[in-house]
């Protein structure tokens, strides 16, 4: 370990949140992890030397940051304020740690969340990112941070190691708004990409073609540059973005719009459509699935 490294508690071992503990892990950070999914722990005890497993909360006692990359604000609240005011992880986090919520929940919850953190002496930052599994394996993720400007700029060396692109965004809460509206935008991309991918080829054009002339045209979006062909098109379906996290986000923007006064009426319907797929597929479906789903639901 390098003499720079920070005692770093990581939560949530999952799709993203292993490849980004594991380069935590290779720049020198001390590492407790935990994960409800034993396997994953397992696993990544035995790739990693030197990381240490919570066994209960009082392995937190002495980090300086805890990140967590959970499912949504329902894990990331039990997670840190425990269930009837029992087991509360921040209860046993040293005098002044940060919270880093690096996955995509929900703003005004987290803004809340930052309130009860500050009253307890710590303090929170809402650091979700974009760029896929991809980007947490290469460490090129981007990622909008929202709290407090010192203890962002403290957190960067940290931040550094998992993302390329970091940017302050604003107060607490901030960088969870901007991440659920982004992945609003990005699905209303893939649901009009898909709708004209299927349309076109009845036509009679081929998928690849329309492909490459969206990305040469106005119609380039991040789902034609990085999704049609590589996991709709090939029949993968391995993104590792899964649809049910995608359908979560979406509400979680258009909950948003609403607390405003914003009907968001395009917004309602990329739900809707995002929740008639995540009904109709497995639990597991990955988002891109969204291209099979849409080709099967044809209206006579
Ligand atoms: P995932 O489902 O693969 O991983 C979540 C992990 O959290 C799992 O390993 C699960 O076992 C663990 N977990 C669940 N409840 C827990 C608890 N109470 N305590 C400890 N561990 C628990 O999800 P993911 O794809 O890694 O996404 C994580 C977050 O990042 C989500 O908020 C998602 O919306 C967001 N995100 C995902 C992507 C992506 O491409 N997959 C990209 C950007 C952001």
């Amino acid at each position: 370990m390098s003499g720079s490294g920070k005692r770093l508690g990581f939560i949530g071992l999952g799709m993203m949140g292993y490849p980004m503990a594991s380069r935590l892990h290779q720049a020198g950070h001390s590492l407790i992890i935990f994960d409800v999914a034993e396997a994953q722990v397992d696993k990544f005890v035995r790739e990693h030397t030197g990381a240490a497993v919570a066994e209960n909360l009082e392995a937190y006692a002495d980090v300086e940051v805890l990140i967590t990359m959970l499912p949504d604000s329902d894990t990331v609240e039990s997670t840190l304020l425990g269930k009837d005011g029992r087991n509360r992880l921040i209860d046993r986090l040293p005098s002044g740690a940060v919270v880093i919520d690096m996955g995509s929940s929900q703003p005004i919850r987290s803004r809340a969340l930052a309130q009860s953190l500050e009253r307890e002496g710590l303090h929170f930052l809402d650091a979700p990112v974009s760029g896929g599994v991809k980007g947490a394996v290469g460490g090129t993720l981007t990622i909008m941070v929202g709290g407090d400007e010192t203890k962002f700029r403290e957190a960067l060396d940290v931040l550094h190691c998992m993302g390329k692109t970091i940017t302050f965004v604003g107060g607490p809460g901030t960088g969870h708004a901007l991440k659920a509206l982004n992945n609003y935008v990005s699905a209303a991309g893939l649901i009009a990409t898909v709708e004209a991918l299927i349309v076109g080829q009845e036509f009679g054009l081929d998928a690849g073609l329309m492909i490459d002339i969206f990305n040469s045209s106005t119609g380039q979006n991040y789902t034609t540059l990085n999704k049609a062909k590589q996991y709709m098109l090939s029949g993968t379906f391995n993104s590792g973005f899964s649809l049910r996290l995608m359908t979560k986000d979406i509400g979680t923007a258009s909950e948003l719009g609403e607390s405003l006064g914003w009907d968001m009426s395009l917004g309602q319907k990329v739900k809707q459509i995002c929740a008639e797929a995540a009904s109709a597929l497995e639990g597991t479906a990955d988002h891109t699935e969204m291209y099979r789903h849409l080709q099967s639901s044809k209206t006579a």
